[in-house]
């Protein structure tokens, strides 16, 4: 990924005000002077299209074969929808289902054999990625590649022992309060908005 695409990249998000710079309480209890409020991109569809469209740049460019597009519930449904559009492929979502990520009944492709790649909205810590796949190999679908627009470990999250396909790679610096610089400098703390699943 070129330095261009990270800035057009992070304009982007600036434009549908996903990224807010300031300082910020995360639900860890540490300190930060970024956060992703997530559900913004969702937001402004026009911006997530031009978003998603520099991520099916880097899904056409990695040249591999598959059949389904395939995301969690609920932010990275309107994401993958959006890559699955453009890349001509069929799409599907995972939601829990008591407690379990699954798909529910109802579908009627996703049979044994098919491939997909999977289209998430922010890796984390890989949770919610690991459990769709587990929800693939559970219909003996193959997973071709996993593809998030940013990835918080910077790369150090590997999926099925591969690296994760990214827009931004970012690892966002967090503090503990006591040593937080940002309080030295006396800026106000924001609690944003919680997010209600892991990632
Ligand atoms: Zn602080």
């Amino acid at each position: 990924m070129t330095q261009e695409i990270k800035e057009r990249v992070l304009l982007l998000f600036k434009e549908c005000d996903a990224l807010l710079e300031g300082h910020f309480k995360l639900t860890s209890g540490k300190h930060s002077a970024w956060y992703f409020e997530k559900i913004r991109l969702i937001e402004k569809p026009q911006v997530l299209e031009r978003i998603v469209g520099l991520l099916v740049e880097k899904v056409k460019n990695d040249n591999i074969a598959f059949d389904y597009v395939v995301s969690p519930a609920y932010g990275a449904i309107a994401i993958g929808f959006l890559a699955a559009l453009k890349l001509g492929k069929k799409f599907a979502f995972t939601q829990r289902v008591e407690e379990k990520m699954a798909f529910r009944p109802g579908w009627i492709g996703l049979e044994a054999g098919e491939r997909a790649v999977i289209v998430e909205d922010i890796l984390t810590t890989g949770g919610s990625i690991q459990e769709v796949i587990e929800a693939l190999k559970q219909r003996g679908i193959s997973v071709a590649g996993v593809y998030v627009l940013v990835d918080r470990t910077a790369g150090e999250v590997l999926m099925e022992g591969k690296p994760v396909g990214s827009l931004l790679a970012l690892k966002v610096e967090a503090f503990e309060p006591e040593g937080c610089p940002l309080c030295q400098k006396g800026i106000p703390l924001a609690k944003p908005g919680a997010s209600d699943k892991k990632t």
